[in-house]
């Protein structure tokens, strides 16, 4: 094979999954100076950035602001966005090996996790994901109900996601319309009667997961107090010497800091409350044909190889409630033709190589970034890091000669494949018409955006452009 990656052979490396990974993936692609390459972005929806448009909460916009580093990116020579391109439905994985030389999956970790508790599937308890997708305005979401019409709702878990949900539910009508929140969850979040979101962390205060500033933040809510009960943050001897040693993080000490402020808190009559709760593990969901309670379990900690971890002690307690957030992760969807590791629910691989099986080596040509690599966690910049491993390994294997042998390395062979299937695709620039329409929609109400929902209206903003 002809030496790839030079300027008369540039490497053609197709990524799959449109959110930060995919993005740095391509930047540190892109940016070498030495490496000729040319990146195909996909993305199952018309709309790029993933989890900075469909999952940041609406009322963090400086967050979303990495958007105009990606936007860089996507002004380089040699990069295309396929938005609106399912891979494994309009094109499969065999389609990419005949096109490139390369395949990086960046497609995050797109469903919840389950508790596996008897009543998960009620009507009334849902996955955070699906309430996050719901609020952003993600069109796989968009026909979601939540019913909104009772006084108190439950959070499983006790993350960063778990924070925005409790947030988002207690966040006024004036806060909501100054975001881009979708429309439909602005209507029902301005009707809602929820009064009390109680969030349940099933270790200790010094083992939540969310960080400080999102922690922080639930005891400035505008029209809602934050409640912790002074017994919770008592901490048990072993979690107390673990805060106490060097081997502490920041994170944790700071973490119980806050909550031992608000543990000192008296209420101050605002109209909702956030009550964070520890050592409590929901055992079951009951109802009538739709959520009525939740039975929690009173937790002990015990060490495990030198990690704190809840047991179940057979205490019992039962709270009435309408709405359950299951908030406990996310995990990954296997993509057909991608070697995937179902304990772990990512793409099996090492260090971003994809592996062909686990005792087998790299499956040539075919890498992974991001969440679907490592798992979801981190913030993020950190995918900035982990795609750049990824990229490394990619042109270590260039160097190498260790690529796919593309039948059709011809950049054009794509647009014919898909117009030959009859796929509507959304390039960076209709995705730019797309973003100024809903930037145009938001101006008059002093709002960043206002979202389209379906697939369809962000075509037919397009006009002819796409159906032509
Ligand atoms: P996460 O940080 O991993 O938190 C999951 C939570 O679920 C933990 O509290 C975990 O408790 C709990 N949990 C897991 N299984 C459970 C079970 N069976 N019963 C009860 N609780 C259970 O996940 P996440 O909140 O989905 O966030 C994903 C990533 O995105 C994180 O890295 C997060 O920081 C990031 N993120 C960041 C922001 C931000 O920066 N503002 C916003 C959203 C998300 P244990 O600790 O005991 O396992």
């Amino acid at each position: 094979m002809a030496q790839i990656g030079t300027e008369q052979n540039p490497v053609r490396v197709a990524i799959v999954g449109a959110g930060p990974s995919g993005f740095y993936a391509a930047e540190h692609i892109l940016k070498d100076g030495d490496v000729h390459a040319q990146v195909d972005l996909f993305d199952r929806l018309p709309t790029p950035f993933g989890l900075v448009r469909g999952g940041v909460a609406p009322d963090h916009p400086k967050i979303k602001s990495v958007i105009r580093v990606y936007e860089k990116t996507a002004a380089r020579d040699g990069f295309r966005f396929f938005g609106n391109v399912k891979v494994g439905h309009d094109v499969e994985v065999e389609d990419l090996e005949r096109l490139y030389h390369a395949i990086v999956f960046t497609v995050g970790c797109e469903t919840d996790r389950r508790l596996g508790i008897p009543g998960e599937e009620l009507p009334g308890s849902h996955a955070a994901t699906a309430f996050v997708g719901w609020y952003n305005a993600h069109p796989d979401y968009a026909g979601e109900e939540f019913d909104l019409s009772c006084e108190r709702a439950v959070v499983i878990g006790n993350g960063n996601v778990a924070t925005d949900v409790a947030r988002m539910l207690a966040l006024t009508d004036h806060e909501l319309r100054q975001t881009d929140t979708a429309d439909h969850a602005i209507e029902m979040l301005d009707r809602s009667r929820v009064r009390e979101v109680v969030v349940l962390g099933r270790r200790g205060p010094a083992q939540a997961a969310f960080t400080n500033p999102e922690v922080k933040e639930l005891g400035e809510m505008e029209d809602a107090d934050v409640v912790v009960d002074p017994a919770d943050v008592e901490l048990d001897p072993a979690s107390r010497e673990f805060i106490e040693s060097d081997e502490a993080d920041k994170t944790s000490r700071v973490n119980v800091e806050i909550l031992r402020e608000f543990a000192q808190r008296q209420p101050s009559g605002k109209r909702k409350r956030i009550v964070l709760r520890f050592l409590a593990s929901p055992v079951e969901i009951q109802g009538d044909g739709k959520v009525e309670k939740i039975v929690i379990g009173r937790n002990e900690l015990v060490d495990e190889g030198g990690t704190l971890r809840a047991r179940d002690s057979g205490e019992r307690e039962e709270l009435e409630c309408g709405l359950v957030l299951r908030s406990v992760g996310y995990t990954g969807i296997p993509i057909e033709g991608v070697p995937f590791d179902e304990g772990r629910g990512l793409i099996l691989n090492e260090g971003g190589r994809v592996l062909d099986s686990h005792d087998a080596g790299h499956k040539v040509g075919h890498y992974a970034a991001g969440w679907i690599k490592r798992g979801p966690s981190g913030v993020i910049g950190t995918n900035k890091k982990d795609a750049l491993e990824t990229v490394r390994h990619l042109f270590s294997d260039i160097a190498d000669g260790k690529l796919l042998a593309p039948e059709s390395p011809d950049p054009a062979a794509v647009e014919s494949l898909l117009a030959e299937r009859g796929v509507r695709f959304v390039s960076f620039e209709d995705w730019e018409a797309i973003d100024q329409a809903e930037v145009g929609r938001g101006e008059p109400h002093g709002r960043p955006r206002v979202k389209f929902v379906r697939v369809e209206e962000m075509l037919e903003t397009l006009g002819e452009k796409v159906s032509g």
